[in-house]
């Protein structure tokens, strides 16, 4: 008599550069273990610290381009100069398994994914304030105040499709935030309807 889970539940966040998406993901994977994280294509080469198949599947653009011709991929979208694109036989294979998969992916990306699995949990966080985001963003000091002005513009336009997501999560506190996903989880796999 008790909840038949048959397939996993495809799990989509985005939300504006800067507002510590991995941060809270990290969080967020630590607490459910059996959740497993999608690691996309990109053409971006790797930032210090970033491993080739653990945060992303760093390939050429040729690569990549021969990816969409044979249509390996779920979706993909072009972002700052760059292709990213999660492997659709990955998602498949796992969601087949009963396994919950999460997407970190941009808001191109995931408007996709909404069309092809219309069932896909999607969640957007936004920093508190733009203030607070501008504050973070240059907290980094990586980047110049061009581009950091670029990134906030950016931030407006996707926080403008924050209606077409099921859920909005305000990271203040990583550990809230990271909280709130849970519960949203917990309470998708307690549905008694699909959506
Ligand atoms: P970054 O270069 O900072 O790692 O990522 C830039 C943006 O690309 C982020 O908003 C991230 O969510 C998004 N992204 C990462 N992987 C994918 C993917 O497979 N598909 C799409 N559409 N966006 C992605």
């Amino acid at each position: 008599m008790g909840r038949k889970k048959e397939k996993g539940t495809l799990i989509v966040l985005s939300g504006p550069s800067g507002v510590g998406k991995s941060t809270v993901i990290a969080e967020l994977l630590s607490a459910r273990k059996d959740i497993h994280f999608s690691v996309s294509f990109t053409t971006r080469q790797p930032r210090a610290g970033e491993e080739d198949g653990v945060n992303y599947n760093f390939v050429t653009r040729q690569r990549f381009e021969e990816m969409i011709a044979n249509d390996e991929l779920l979706e993909y979208a072009e972002y700052v100069h760059n292709y990213y694109g999660t492997s659709l036989r990955v998602i498949r294979e796992e969601l087949a398994a009963g396994i919950d998969v999460l997407l970190d992916i941009e808001v191109q990306g995931a408007a996709k994914v909404r069309e092809k699995c219309p069932d896909a949990v999607c969640i957007f966080i936004i920093p508190p304030s733009f203030e607070e985001l501008s504050r973070r963003l240059h907290s980094r000091a990586t980047d110049s105040e061009e581009v950091i002005q670029g990134r906030l513009q950016k931030a407006r336009e996707e926080c403008r499709q924050v209606p077409n997501y099921d859920y909005l999560v305000v990271n203040d506190k990583v550990s809230e935030a990271a909280a709130e996903i849970i519960a949203i989880l917990t309470a998708e796999g307690c549905r008694t309807k699909n959506r």
